[in-house]
């Protein structure tokens, strides 16, 4: 096992894989999924076992964000040495899946697929791995499997993934899944106003087609699986939490987007509830410490596992790799 600390210097896989590919990508930019064909399946997949649930990590894709944390641009710039001159910082889009019992349930729904230099995406200057369906069907999970989905929130990397175009018809990419978010991510989304939004487009998609439940405090998922309220990033913002056999994994979603933040939980980018969001970073650090959880947050350099230091104040981040 090899375990950091921030400052968050670590090379994303990307950094690492794309950089001696410049030429290539910039070739292959046009096609709807960009991804180096020299990455192996291990660079987008990865797969750990949390009692009997089996849990993966799956990473769709790269992109730039200049997060705008609160704070000093001296005190952000040592905690994120890695920003450019725009403040912008490489991060990793991250995804999972569970499965535990008769359940199967993907964790938020991703890109859509549209080419990312179109768009939505096209300041983030976007990389694609071949998306989340495509890493189900690597792992055996056909789309109409899916059991749940659960979206920790309504930003457009999040949601877009649920709607796609099939013979020139939208059709939900999971038919048979129910999808569940916090109710206030929808009730009190003003975008749902707006039919060109992704909100609209895609968790209108849902509920018009009767497929997405706006849920309210915790709510038991299926055995062992908890999708728990935990608000701030937005209104809904909600965690996944899981327990099998005496062990516990959590996802965080965007509670986190660094691991800087696990030790100044007052740093948030802007537009978002600050007091809201130390509360639940609080709760769920609380909940991860008693439990001696397995974590991950959906932006956390993949394959994203890690843990925070068993006790103290502050609480440190710790990545945690290569421990199968
Ligand atoms: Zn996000």
């Amino acid at each position: 096992m090899t375990a950091g600390r921030s400052p968050d210097t670590r090379a994303t896989v990307w950094d690492r894989e794309m950089a001696a590919d410049v030429d290539r990508t910039r070739v292959a930019s046009s096609a709807t999924r960009v991804h180096s064909r020299a990455m192996d399946r291990s660079h987008f997949i990865d797969t750990r076992l949390v009692g009997d649930a089996r849990i993966t990590m799956i990473l769709d894709g790269h992109g730039y964000w200049a997060p705008e944390l609160q704070v000093p641009e001296a005190e952000w710039r040592a905690a994120l040495p890695q920003a450019n001159a725009a403040g912008e910082v490489g991060i990793d889009f991250c995804g999972a899946h569970i499965a535990l019992g008769d359940a199967s349930i993907l964790i938020d729904l991703g890109f859509d697929d549209i080419p990312p230099e179109r768009g939505h995406w096209a300041t983030m200057r976007l990389r694609r791995t071949p998306g989340v369906e495509a890493v189900l069907a690597a792992i055996g999970v056909r789309a109409e499997e899916i059991t749940h989905v659960l979206i920790t929130h309504a930003h457009g990397d999040h949601i877009a993934g649920a709607i796609a175009e099939r013979d020139g018809r939208p059709v939900a990419r999971f038919p048979n899944a129910r999808h569940l978010i916090g109710r206030a991510d929808w009730e009190r989304n003003p975008e749902r106003n707006s039919p060109a939004s992704l909100a609209a487009m895609h968790l209108g998609g849902l509920l018009s087609r009767g497929l997405l439940e706006l849920v309210d405090g915790v709510r038991p998922v299926a055995p062992g699986v908890t999708f728990r309220h935990a608000p701030g990033e937005s209104p809904g913002h909600s965690i996944v939490e899981v327990r099998s056999r005496g062990e516990t994994f959590l996802h965080l979603g965007d509670l986190f987007h660094f691991p800087c933040e696990f030790e100044h939980l007052g740093w948030i980018p802007p537009g978002r509830d600050q007091a809201t969001t130390i509360l639940s970073r609080r709760d769920a650090l609380e909940r991860a410490r008693d439990a001696g959880a397995l974590l991950a947050f959906s932006h956390g350099v993949f394959p994203c596992w890690g843990r925070v230091s068993p006790e103290g104040e502050p609480a440190h981040w710790m990545y945690e790799v290569a421990t199968r």
